[in-house]
């Protein structure tokens, strides 16, 4: 968005409405308008080469002992790289399954240390639980959990100083909605995935009946287009 900072700042009062429509319902296909009310740096899709298509498998909330391996299973069944952004408090509990994420050649990213909500806690607050899950998860990708974070927040980490990469998202799969149905799930990812898109699934129990349907079938039709599935690049 090439405007100047009063400009910016002038937006703050209508994002809280915005936002307030996304406190009740999830797109599948991110708007346009959620994306440019926050800074540029943050990455909602990652420019497509038309000679290499790619896509970018993504995960949230894990590892989970039970959806973590049959996600990995499935991922090396399609010869797909994917990037699992973590909990703190779950890497913890399974040392041994982020160090199989990343032995077979998944990237991993910090989701905080016990889901936090950003609107919900203060900044100061949110940085420390993200510090806390950093002890555990060494990487320079971050991804809010429920997608919320502040603006202030995010300027924080994607400002001078910070190394921080706030990874969003293209395509939500719904995969933690019950209230869908598998099928539901998988065409949510097929009607807009592109090369370049940011897929979020979980590997959650919650997520798994729909999760464990759709991605094989995601996977199978990446591969049918020509589109390799990677990591999110550097
Ligand atoms: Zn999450």
């Amino acid at each position: 968005m090439g405007t100047n900072g009063q400009f910016g700042e002038s937006l703050d009062g209508i994002i809280p409405f915005l936002l307030l429509c996304y406190m009740f319902t999830y797109w599948v296909k991110t708007p346009v308008w959620l994306k440019m009310v926050f800074p540029a740096r943050l990455i909602w899709k990652v420019p497509a080469d038309p000679k290499a298509p790619k896509v970018y498998v993504t995960f949230d909330d894990g590892p989970h002992p039970v959806a973590t391996p049959i996600a990995l299973q499935h991922l090396r069944d399609h010869g797909a790289k994917a990037t699992f952004f973590c909990l703190g408090k779950n890497v913890e509990q399974h040392p041994n399954l982020y160090n199989e994420l990343l032995q077979q050649g998944h990237r991993t990213g910090n989701h905080t240390y016990d889901h936090r909500n950003g609107w919900k806690v203060p900044d100061d607050e949110y940085f420390e639980n993200i510090h806390h899950a950093q002890q555990s998860i060494k990487s320079d990708l971050f991804r809010p959990p429920y997608g919320r974070i502040r603006r202030s927040q995010a300027r924080k980490l994607t400002g001078a100083g910070s190394n921080w990469k706030v990874v969003m998202w293209d395509v939500l799969s719904g995969d933690f909605d019950t209230t869908i149905t598998p099928e539901q799930c998988l065409n949510n990812v097929i009607k807009y995935i592109r090369p370049g898109s940011i897929v979020i699934f979980h590997d959650s129990e919650k997520a798994l009946p729909r999760m464990q349907y759709a991605l094989p079938r995601v996977l199978a039709y990446c591969r049918e287009k020509g589109w390799e599935a990677v990591v999110i690049p550097d």
